[in-house]
């Protein structure tokens, strides 16, 4: 699971930061989350293929959230894609999209699944490998965080072990998905003494836009990374919640509710040059936290 930050910062690109935008790599699947202005840009800039982007979820209709996808959904299309993408949108997005594609006579070249999804929350996708799910927060309009669990993987080989034991190759997967052994002679070979433990599941965690608000804690509990927004920093924690954001420290405070593993701070509001202070005052609440740094990749482990 690995996430890279393709924009940190909230309304106005400023000081080499650009609008909300972020990948998150599950195997062969990458999934966009938020597409600010500029997120097709970003994608080059970072080396980011678009081969294995098969889902995008968008968690508002705030334009730093989503000026990025008309453009986006279009260069993929003058770049002959044929896989079908999936988009998880927010409510009344379908209908911007249409208007957009519909006055410029665009035909996409692929086929793009557009599935609204319940401001309420529901489990949006799910296969053996991850499940998506988005969840409420409280801002001006309606907006949904999304939480990307990914599942236990199968168990690993000792091969040195299984060969000893002549394991056929055949038999390996039902050893991955932890069967016992049976030998040409009846013996019972446990599990695990062939194999050793799957890889454990991880959780992903992304804030969207928020005023500080408690009921959020339950949906991304014990999450191993949680991205949440920090558009600003104590001093103006009143413009915060009169715009229904959220400062550092109190970003640090639903970490620590929540029981997560590591916090990652992002959503700048373009008045701040500077983002030491954020760290500072975040890390005196809920110590493992951090700026997000626009062209990193994150390993979630
Ligand atoms: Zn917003």
């Amino acid at each position: 699971l690995k996430l890279t930050i393709l924009g940190n910062n909230s309304a106005i690109p400023a000081y080499g930061r650009h609008p909300t935008a972020q990948i998150l790599q599950i195997h062969q699947t990458s999934i966009l989350i938020d597409c600010g202005e500029g997120t097709w840009m970003q994608m080059q800039r970072f080396g980011v293929r678009s081969k294995n982007l098969k889902y995008i979820f968008i968690s508002h209709l705030h334009g730093d959230h989503y000026f990025g996808l008309p453009g986006l959904l279009t260069s993929l299309s003058l770049q002959g894609r044929e896989k079908p993408l999936t988009l998880f949108a927010p409510p009344g997005l379908r209908a911007i999209l249409e208007q957009i594609f519909s006055v410029a006579d665009t035909q996409l070249s692929y086929a793009l699944h557009i599935q609204e999804w319940n401001p309420s929350g529901e489990i949006l996708f799910e296969n053996d490998e991850f499940l998506l799910r988005n969840f409420p927060t409280q801002h001006r309009i309606i907006c949904s965080g999304l939480v990307v669990e990914k599942k236990e993987g199968l168990r690993h080989l000792q091969i040195e072990a299984c060969r000893q034991s002549e394991v056929p190759q055949s038999e390996y997967l039902k050893l991955k998905k932890g069967a016992d052994f049976i030998t040409k002679k009846g013996e019972r070979i446990s599990n695990v003494e062939l194999t050793t433990s799957a890889t454990p599941a991880k959780v992903y965690a992304y804030s969207a836009d928020t005023i500080f608000n408690q009921a959020s804690v339950p949906h991304i509990k014990n999450a191993d990374l949680l991205y949440y927004e920090s558009t600003f920093c104590e001093a103006d924690k009143d413009k915060a919640s009169k715009r229904f954001h959220s400062t550092a420290k109190q970003a640090a405070q639903i970490a620590q509710l929540a029981n997560v593993k590591k916090l990652m701070l992002g959503h700048f509001s373009s008045r701040y040059q500077e983002l030491e202070i954020f760290q500072q005052e975040a890390q005196s609440v809920f110590r493992n936290s951090e700026v997000s740094i626009e062209g990193v990749s994150y390993e979630i482990d």
